[in-house]
């Protein structure tokens, strides 16, 4: 075994496959339901208690996340998820604390479920990719249906019944270029108070050892992204600081505070969260779903075990080794240590392979917010509340005039700068 063995790791379960009743154009899950040819795709019982039991047993911090995604998790009925709720009881330790997630496209949800999830203190990821028209340009159901409106629905339905959710928005060819469009509909329209951002790399052609890969056209553009994330951090940092939570915001600022990042992306190792298809069988990661990252199964090993495995180690430090020159020497690689592997599909200048595809877009994303971020992170170390920026950025602009030189040290004048939107 490893020395590199994780206290808490988190698995991410996968009730009906690849099954779902929508049709998105960018989704990288359907082609999955070929690993499994004949399966009806719904998990037994057997492993699903597996799943929780095993899940909330192997944990060595007094906390455990039960996460259910897709596929579609709500085609399995509302029977199936009291089931599980039912499971945990006899395997919780006192003092342990279980926290429930299910990412779902809202489609099937109604005011059942929304009593149900509300009641269970479950935290539900909406997946919805910004107003109708950006969100109907890849989204939509097996017949090419929009789904814009059962989906808004969905978010009015579980705000009726006060549950917390979370707003999943892929970054994409159709939204890239509409970043407050798209930040203003989820906090003005939607009333939503957290939002995820996934940027879409969809990889037509695979790297070789000598050429960069290439995306779909859907796919977002790595410029594109970093303008995005720049506008939505300039319009937050100003206004809703400590009342709306950006993950990729708060996961930069991790890596300020601490050093290392919360989320995955921008750790310098993965491994810590695993995937669990609907037969047990469990991966190395939700985008590795593959023969060749196949760990085992709950059925014949605990799942603890398998997380804790020399092989889930050596995909986790693999990230790290497998950095080009170009990411080692780079500023900003406390905060992105190369982002996802999955995404490295470009030649460095150098010509050395493993390069990301958001490599520019992250860049200009991390130069633009490092002044702030810096701000932030001081501001919370001597035990400040983060919304304290917003009143040090309004006394900022009131004592600095247009043309000055931009406080933020951009070498920009103010107006061109941190002023422009003021
Ligand atoms: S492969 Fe990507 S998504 Fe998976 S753990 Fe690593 S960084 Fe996270
Ligand atoms: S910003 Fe680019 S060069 Fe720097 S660590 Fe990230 S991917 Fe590598």
């Amino acid at each position: 075994m490893s020395e590199l063995q994780p206290p808490a790791f988190h698995v991410m379960a996968k009730p009906t496959g690849a099954r779902c009743n929508l049709r998105c154009d960018y989704c990288f899950f359907l082609a999955k339901e070929d690993l499994y040819p004949g399966s009806d795709f719904r998990m037994s019982d057997e492993v699903m208690e597996a799943y929780v039991e095993q899940t909330v047993r192997a944990q060595q911090v007094p906390h455990a996340t039960l996460a259910w995604q897709g596929g579609e998790p709500t085609l399995m009925g509302i029977d199936f998820f009291r089931r599980a709720r039912a499971a945990e009881e006899g395997c919780v330790p006192p003092g342990m604390t279980v926290e429930r997630t299910i990412q779902t496209n809202g489609v099937l949800l109604d005011d059942a479920w929304a009593a149900w999830l509300a009641e269970n203190e479950y935290l539900v990821g909406l997946s919805i990719d910004g107003p109708r028209e950006v969100h109907d340009a890849y989204r939509h159901d097996k017949a090419g249906n929009s789904v814009f409106d059962r989906v808004v629905a969905a978010a009015r339905l579980l705000q009726r019944h006060g549950v917390e959710f979370n707003i999943m928005c892929t970054v994409n060819a159709a939204n890239q270029d509409k970043p407050l469009d798209v930040y203003r509909f989820f906090r003005d329209e939607l009333g939503a108070r957290f939002i995820q951002f996934i940027p879409i790399v969809e990889v037509a052609s695979p790297p070789t050892i000598s050429t960069p890969g290439i995306v779909t056209e859907r796919s977002v553009v790595s410029e594109a992204y970093g303008s995005f994330l720049n506008a939505i951090f300039d319009e937050w940092v100003l206004h809703d600081v400590g009342e709306m939570f950006v993950q990729t915001f708060d996961g930069v600022l991790a890596a300020y505070l601490r050093g290392y990042s919360s989320l995955c992306i921008f750790r310098p190792t993965c491994g810590d969260g695993v995937a669990l298809a609907h037969n047990g069988d469990v991966y190395s990661c939700d985008h590795f779903v593959d023969p060749e990252y196949l760990l085992g199964n709950v059925l014949e090993t605990p799942i603890g075990e398998l997380v804790r495995s020399d092989r889930q180690r050596a995909f986790g430090s693999a990230k790290q080794e497998s950095l080009p020159a170009y990411c080692r020497q780079c500023e900003y690689l406390f905060a992105c240590n190369g982002e996802c592997p999955k995404n490295r599909i470009l030649l460095t200048p150098e010509g050395e392979p493993g390069l990301n595809w958001l490599c520019s877009g992250l860049k200009a994303f991390f130069a633009h917010t490092e002044p702030r971020m810096r701000q932030l992170a001081s501001i919370l170390e001597r035990g400040g509340e983060a919304s304290e920026i917003m009143t040090m950025l309004a006394e900022e602009a009131r004592t600095t005039g247009r043309n000055d030189p931009c406080p933020c040290g951009s070498g920009l004048k103010f107006k061109r700068c941190c002023g422009a939107e003021r």
